[in-house]
């Protein structure tokens, strides 16, 4: 009896835990099935106690090892706990975003989540200073408010059109997008907000959140252009005395056109190959435009040049190019207002104000660009604003719309030079300034010679027409004021070269400007790399209805010999 009682006494201090309240004792069978492998051991091994020695090692070494896989199995427990707490949060439901209208009471407020609206009750222990109406909060499966974001970053930006008397605000986007009335975040509330202002929305359009900056201005204008003479335009005589005429002419003899109700042009269309002087011809109008005024009236009305290039203009979003064309205009008419010459020049014109199906981007954003510029040609007064030069190498693909009488009716061809106007362009860029090695006008007369001779040198374009007749183009039928300018340039750095390598100055010489002409057309890639009929027409003047192939010389005469080998 005393024996059973020591035993009892000396079994682990656990496992009397284990066995509950002392106030409910339990069998023997419910005890055994309550105690763990470990302790089950430790029973055993206590009632082995006094026996022989003998099972006691493997009793221990078999208490260790349950001992090891017992700490295991807590571990693969614990890990397990932590995976099914992770996979249970990846399978709860999102919660939901809104936007804060305005609080009702003091624990609830108005929200708006996509569209629909809920009063939802707001978590206690957030701040007030983070549950201002404009606030981008979190909401929980019941729709509280448990969290606040602040002002939301993003979101579409709209114009002011009038801030009503009751504090809400009517605002609109361009392109004819309906307005909409919407109400002020808290944060605006302190702003002064004046018709015209850009604002933007949250992600719900229901509240105006913030003043934006008004977007980039067109900042490539030229105020002044540099001072380019009629004279410093080779070969362009025709296309001079258009532009004179149809600007010059209305502007300095105004009375006379009224006394005649002769109409007045709102700009002019250049159109002719790339490189061949549109835009310095649109330059040339503006400085020569702002001299004559100057000379006939004693008024100096300073030029104010604005350059965009048509594909600028394009934008994806919808209504944003609108904006820029109207912006454009507003810009050039502020100008003139001021008392500025004011031109607006559009390089590649076509690509904005092409045929309704015939521009490269979407047509919708064309279809509405054209009726647009239309619009703001129809409010200018004919050159008493703004001159629109418009200038593109695809005329054909400007929509008529724009070319009517009372808009840009008067379309203005520049040609690519002909030997003659080859050698007057040549004359320019090899002005007498410049040290030359032999007599200039031999130099002059030498190079054009060579860009402009029919030579099997010069030959690189094979034409085949639909009749089956075939035709050789020269490098000269391809030539351009931007080539020569640039060979002029070539030969310019050779004769610096040698005058460097030499140690004393040597002007440019005959062999010069032959190495610079056979470089600019050999490595300079003047020409399409293909010989997609398409891209080589839109070099030349082709009729394309009359072409049905392009091929260049070179490349074909190569294969040629290739094969013949
Ligand atoms: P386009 O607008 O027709 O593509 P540019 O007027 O930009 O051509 O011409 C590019 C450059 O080539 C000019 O800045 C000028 O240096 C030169 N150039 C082109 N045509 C002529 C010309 N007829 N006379 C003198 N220089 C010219």
């Amino acid at each position: 009896m005393s024996g059973r009682r020591q035993e009892r006494n000396r079994e682990p201090d656990n496992r009397r835990r284990e066995e509950g309240p002392a106030d409910a004792p339990l069998n023997p069978e419910a005890r055994l099935e309550r105690m763990s492998a470990l302790q089950l051991i430790d029973l055993v091994s206590g009632q082995m106690r006094g026996a022989e020695a003998a099972p006691h090692r493997p009793l221990r070494h078999l208490r260790y090892r349950v001992q090891e896989l017992e700490e295991i199995r807590e571990q693969a427990q614990g890990a397990l706990a932590e995976l099914n707490e992770a996979v249970e949060k990846l399978r709860a439901p999102a919660l939901r975003l809104g936007t804060l209208l305005r609080r009702i009471g003091r624990d609830r407020a108005l929200i708006c989540v996509g569209g629909g609206e809920y009063v939802c009750n707001l978590d206690p222990s957030l701040p007030e200073a983070v549950l201002e109406s404009g606030m981008r909060v979190l909401l929980n499966e019941a729709y509280a408010v448990t969290d606040s974001f602040g002002l939301d970053k993003s979101g579409p930006v709209v114009r002011l059109t009038e801030a009503l008397s009751d504090g809400r605000l009517r605002v609109g986007q361009e392109a004819g997008i309906s307005d909409s009335v919407v109400i002020l975040s808290d944060a605006l509330r302190k702003e002064t907000l004046k018709p015209g202002m850009e604002l933007r929305l949250d992600a719900n359009q229901r509240v105006a959140v913030e003043i934006v900056a008004p977007a980039r201005k067109f900042d490539r204008s030229l105020s002044t252009v540099e001072p380019i003479l009629w004279s410093d335009i080779g070969g362009q005589d025709s296309a001079v005395q258009a532009i004179r005429d149809s600007i010059e002419m209305p502007i300095l003899h105004a009375s006379l056109f009224e006394r005649f109700e002769h109409p007045v042009p709102k700009g002019f269309l250049l159109y002719g190959p790339p490189g061949c002087g549109k835009t310095l011809l649109g330059k040339a109008t503006a400085h020569n435009l702002r001299r004559q005024i100057e000379a006939e009236t004693g008024e100096d009305r300073p030029e104010y040049f604005l350059s965009v290039k048509g594909p600028e203009i394009l934008n994806m979003w919808v209504g944003e190019s609108e904006r820029q064309v109207r912006e454009l205009f507003g810009q050039c008419r502020e100008k003139a207002e001021e008392g500025h010459l004011a031109f607006l020049f559009i390089d590649e014109a076509e690509s904005v104000l092409g045929t309704r199906h015939g521009g490269r981007v979407g047509n919708a954003i064309i279809s509405t660009l054209v009726p647009m510029f239309c619009a703001e040609m129809d409010g200018m007064e004919a050159l008493r604003n703004v001159v629109v030069i418009l200038a593109s190498n695809r005329a054909d693909l400007i929509d008529p719309a724009i070319l009517r009488p009372g808009r840009i009716d008067r379309k203005i061809r520049v040609r690519r030079p002909n030997r003659e106007a080859g050698r007057e362009i040549y004359s320019i860029y090899l002005n007498e300034r410049l040290p030359v090695a032999e007599e200039r006008d031999r130099l002059i007369e030498a190079v054009t010679e060579a860009h402009f001779a029919e030579s099997e040198e010069n030959r690189f374009l094979e034409v085949g027409y639909r009749s089956g007749r075939k035709e050789y183009l020269h490098r000269g039928d391809l030539a351009s004021g931007a080539i020569i300018a640039a060979i002029v340039e070539r030969a310019k750095e050779l004769a610096i070269k040698r005058s460097v390598l030499t140690g004393s100055e040597s002007g440019i010489t005959r062999e010069d400007l032959l190495t610079a002409f056979e470089h600019e057309y050999r490595e300079n890639e003047l020409f399409p790399p293909t010989d997609i009929t398409e891209d080589w027409l839109k070099l030349t003047d082709f009729d394309p209805e009359n072409v049905v192939r392009l091929t260049p010389y070179r490349q074909r005469s190569d294969r040629e010999r290739q094969t013949s080998i």
